[in-house]
């Protein structure tokens, strides 16, 4: 396995790698674990080449985010993905990224102004700002994305076709503990008290979704989900929302639409986790 820490070398040796090479891509920020392990495995078994991207990316954090403190863990990153059959990783410099003077900046329409894009303003343009440069570096044939991150999935999704990049993008299944609790980088911020309350999140979509025949409106929602909350004095709810599962619409009543999903996002201190289940 090739590791790459300067842009240019990865350039110099992306150059000569033949067009009809199928590429695989799997974006990451690193502290890998069997989640980002699951998309490195897919990728391995469709593609020629693997190419795992390791950058903590500062445009997608908010002045008050975790970026100083994000955990950083390259030397075990490197032997996991080497374990795992990845064959190139690039984990580049963030000068080397972006320039000092930017006079460019995205901005995404309704599919950003809602879940995450709203209490985490500038994340989801700091994503597609990213990706679209990793895009334009490697020149993949597929892309690899957790559903963990489902808006953030469907914005790419989005942007690869708007973009015509000619990437193909994959949604792998999320993974998650064997409680319930969705693999993610920051659950190592977690006190063993909060790691215990953290299962309200996939706890309260699975109640959600058994106790969907009753749910008719997001009034509903928000009195069976209030109720169940209760239960879990250390979350504090940033959201929690059933939208359609395709282009992210809110719905004001649930009984005529066909493919719904549910999306939770709750802090435990300081520390801010994501999940969702598709309901329907
Ligand atoms: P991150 O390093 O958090 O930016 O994540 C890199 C990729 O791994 C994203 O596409 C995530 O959606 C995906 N990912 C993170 N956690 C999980 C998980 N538990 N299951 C599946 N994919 C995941």
């Amino acid at each position: 396995m090739k590791v790459f820490t300067r842009l240019s070398d990865f350039t110099e040796a992306r150059d000569q790698i033949p067009p009809s090479k199928s590429i695989g891509l799997v974006p990451t920020m690193g502290a890998l674990h069997a989640g980002h392990a699951s998309l490195v495995q897919r990728s391995v078994a469709d593609n020629e080449l693997t190419i795992v991207t390791i950058f903590v990316n500062p445009t997608q954090f908010g002045p008050n985010e975790d970026l100083s403190t994000y955990p950083r863990t390259l030397e075990a990153d490197i032997e996991l993905l080497k374990s795992l059959g990845a064959n190139w990783v690039l984990a580049p410099q963030v000068d080397e990224v972006y320039a000092k003077e930017s006079f460019f900046s995205f901005q995404i329409h309704s599919l950003a102004d809602r879940l995450c894009g709203a209490s985490r303003p500038g994340h989801m343009e700091g994503v597609v700002q990213v990706v679209s440069i990793l895009f334009n570096i490697i020149h993949p044939k597929k892309a690899y994305f957790g559903l963990k991150d489902y808006q953030q999935f469907i914005i790419i999704r989005h942007l690869a076709k708007a973009f015509h990049t000619g990437v193909e993008i994959i949604g792998c299944p999320i993974v998650r503990e064997s409680d319930g609790l969705a693999l993610s980088s920051r659950n190592v911020y977690l006190s063993s008290e909060a790691r215990e309350q953290a299962l309200f999140l996939s706890k309260c979509l699975q109640h959600i979704k058994s106790n969907w025949a009753e749910i008719k409106t997001p009034k509903d929602l928000r009195s069976l989900t209030d109720t169940f909350l209760s239960k879990f004095p250390l979350v504090k709810l940033d959201y929690i929302e059933v939208l359609d599962a395709d282009n992210l619409e809110y719905l004001d009543s649930f009984e005529n639409t066909k493919t719904m999903h549910a999306f939770v996002a709750a802090f435990l201190g300081k520390t801010r986790l994501i999940d969702n289940l598709r309901i329907q």
